[in-house]
């Protein structure tokens, strides 16, 4: 990604763009007696290069560089889930904090053939029991994109999604004990934060911002951010990759700094972790980041068994 859409003005470098990872969350919960299952962000890559932005980068790259070099892919959602040991059936929800370069088709099929996938009939869903919670405001929003969104969707793929697959939220929702969706808009119009609260205190994430020292850019160890940050006062640096309701994202980082505990391991930045988060991976491209939270993996991944159960 563009070096100044990820750390906006604060950018102070030579090298046009920042690395990125982006981030699967498997997110359980018990309620009325069963486990209850969420995949946040479970990007299908292969889907996501649709996107106007990853098009112009494939153009402006070639496949070759763009595939090979300048992206690199890790795994499958499906593999990663076989890892934690979950079937499909077992996913009761799927999310993302917005639609930004998703493409859902085949995880909840759809209501009529799609020339791409499955020219002769409708898509079957590789989840058949998950349902996409979104907020009404992001999926309204899909035929009506402002032009400074319109390179980052597909809006579309989303044209033939079956309505009884959706369950549209309007504002905060509270999923289960521990487990919540806040309502942060700003990095698009009906944006929001995955918040659960787990035995190493509450995590928030999204994609407002980049990576948890943007949360905290006066305690960063990259010099830009931290001069940025004396400069301006700014408690937060946007994820300015769109520009539309600057404000209202940097008030929604703001929130979700307050929302989140502090890292256990340098608690002068909070538990947010990046949904598409900067990454030192890649050794040619840009500034790295200096405090990263890794791995977050807290208590084990359970099997609901059929009869609402547990394995
Ligand atoms: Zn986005």
């Amino acid at each position: 990604m563009k070096i100044e859409y990820g750390l906006w003005r604060a950018k102070r470098s030579l090298s046009p763009y920042l690395w990125f990872k982006n981030r699967m969350f498997i997110v359980q919960w018990e309620a009325e007696g069963r486990t209850w299952t969420l995949l946040n962000e479970p990007t299908e890559a292969e889907l996501s290069v649709g996107t106007p932005y990853f098009k112009s980068t494939v153009e402006k790259f070639g496949e070759f560089l763009s595939t090979k070099v300048v992206s690199k892919f890790h795994g499958t959602v499906e593999g990663y889930l076989e890892q934690a040991g979950l079937k499909p059936e077992d996913i009761d929800f799927i999310t993302y904090d917005h639609l930004h370069t998703q493409d859902i088709r085949r995880w909840v099929g759809t209501t009529k053939p799609q020339a791409d996938l499955s020219p002769r009939e409708p898509i079957k869903p590789y989840f058949p029991n998950a349902k996409l919670i979104v907020q009404k405001k992001e999926w309204d929003i899909l035929p009506y994109l402002h032009p400074l969104q319109t390179i980052w969707y597909q809006p579309e793929q989303f044209e033939d999604i079956p309505e009884d697959r959706i369950i549209f939220t309007e504002g905060d929702v509270l999923l289960g004990p521990g487990a919540m969706l806040m309502f942060t808009p700003g990095h698009t119009h009906g944006n929001h934060s995955l918040v659960v609260n787990t035995d190493t205190g509450i995590w928030v994430s999204s994609e407002n911002g980049i990576a948890a020292e943007c949360y905290a850019p006066e305690e960063s160890g990259v010099r830009a951010l931290r001069s940025y940050a004396k400069k301006t006062g700014f408690d937060v640096v946007i994820n300015g990759n769109t520009l539309e309701e600057t404000a209202r994202q940097y008030n929604s980082m703001v929130q979700e700094k307050l929302v989140a505990d502090p890292s256990k391991e340098n608690p002068k930045f909070p538990q947010v972790f990046p949904s598409s988060e900067w990454s030192p991976k890649f050794p040619l491209i840009g500034p790295k980041p200096s405090f990263r939270h890794k791995k977050v993996a807290i208590g084990t991944i359970k099997r609901p068994k059929k009869d609402g159960g547990q394995t």
